[in-house]
């Protein structure tokens, strides 16, 4: 059953794996962490040595090259994936293969196993291999097995030069887990795709066709201090200005009773004294309209208190928009799952993904299936057949679209 059109696929996500890229939120630095250095460094080197055209590695990792198309009729596509690894737990991967997975519990470590009770897709996998962690640190897959996948692709059309296919350009981001920063950061005269294809999703058959609407208000209170002994009439408590604010805010719109397509405010920092205080609220909406209302209640709201002002930060926007205008690309992944006998399952991501930030700036970036499951977590782990497949599907985009 061993697919050999990608026969360096699992060695080569194992040998990113084994760079900790591991974001870092202490910092304001791009990229936050230099594993992340070390890795765009090596596929610079890798995609040289491929015989890529148009290379280029920047100093905030920010890395690329392209493989030019030999059919002229075939769009430009322009593949991400980003190098970062999420902050949750350690990125010191030692990857463990099991192959020819029996079925049944996948025992980690002594003390962590991955349940069949809660991954009821795992019987799915049964005779294919698993790449899995050693309970106590990521897998990295995501988004590794993204970067394996693409690198995959370019060496299988360079192998088979006759195989017809669009320019391919290749762009590796980082600290995408830090709130899409390396995309924010991308100069959109580097991309040469008409397309943008990010492989930043879970399992086979996914891919995204919505995200919400996402930004963050800063809420200052500034209060009046007074000895308490002599504070009648004037002192001011900050501290409670900002609580009388947030329970303005409507208590069943909040992350803990909220899913699906509901929208919410998430308070996720508050610190104070008398004098100042700062509250952090992050608004999300899939509709733009109640997004934008969102906002504006957090504005009306704050005209209620004599000194609250509002530092708003736009995250990132809705890739649906960018995608309906362009519906070649949807269309062609569809068609390739189709004809590749994958189930598609559209998804309503509650986040965003690189494509969100270049859906944007112009770009129509669609992100599709990588094949891993459980993101940010010990659990997090790959069937290859599902990468293989990942691979599959790109292929039939770049020589259909
Ligand atoms: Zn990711």
């Amino acid at each position: 059953m061993k697919n050999d059109n990608y026969k360096d696929l699992l060695e080569d996500f194992l040998r990113y794996t084994k760079i900790d890229t591991k974001v870092s939120h202490d910092n304001e630095e791009v990229p936050s962490s230099p594993g992340q250095n070390s890795l765009a460094k090596l596929l610079h080197q890798e995609m040289t040595d491929l015989g890529l055209s148009e290379l280029f590695l920047l100093d905030n990792a920010i890395c690329g090259g392209q493989l030019p198309g030999n059919n002229s009729s075939l769009e430009k596509v322009t593949l991400f994936a980003h190098l970062d690894t999420a902050a949750d737990l350690p990125g010191n991967t030692k990857a463990r293969i099991i192959e020819n997975y029996p079925g049944g519990d996948v025992s980690l470590n002594e003390k962590s196993s991955i349940l069949v009770s809660e991954n009821s897709e795992l019987s799915n996998y049964v005779g294919d291999t698993l790449i899995v962690t050693s309970g106590d640190t990521l897998l990295g897959a995501d988004d590794k097995i993204a970067i394996a996948e693409v690198m995959a692709l370019v060496k299988y059309l360079k192998n088979n030069d006759e195989i017809p296919h669009g320019d391919i350009q290749i762009i590796f981001v980082p600290d995408e887990e830090k709130g899409l920063v390396g995309a924010k950061a991308l100069d959109m005269s580097l991309v040469r795709g008409s397309y943008g294809v990010c492989l930043d999703c879970c399992g086979i058959g996914e891919y995204v066709i919505e995200n919400w609407w996402a930004g963050e208000a800063l809420v200052t209170f500034r209060g009046v201090t007074a000895h308490p002994m002599s504070a009648k009439g004037k002192m001011v408590n900050s501290i409670l200005q900002a609580q009388e604010y947030i329970q303005g805010l409507p208590e069943t719109e909040r992350p803990e009773h909220t899913e699906k397509k509901e929208g919410f405010f998430y308070l996720s920092n508050l610190n104070g004294s008398t004098v100042e205080t700062t509250a952090k609220i992050h608004v999300r909406d899939f509709d733009k309209e109640s997004y934008e209302n969102r906002k504006k209640m957090l504005f009306e709201l704050a005209l209620k208190f004599k000194n609250c002002t509002i530092e708003y930060t736009e995250r990132y926007g809705d890739c649906a928009k960018a995608l309906s205008e362009n519906p070649k690309l949807l269309k062609t992944v569809r068609e390739g799952m189709e004809a590749l006998e994958i189930k598609g399952i559209p998804l309503s991501m509650r986040g965003g993904y690189d494509g969100s930030a270049l859906g944007m700036k112009g770009l129509p970036t669609l992100n599709i299936f990588t094949g891993a499951h459980n993101f940010h977590s010990a659990q997090e782990y790959l069937p290859l057949r599902s990468a293989e497949k990942a691979v599959d599907l790109l292929l039939y985009l770049v020589t259909h679209i």
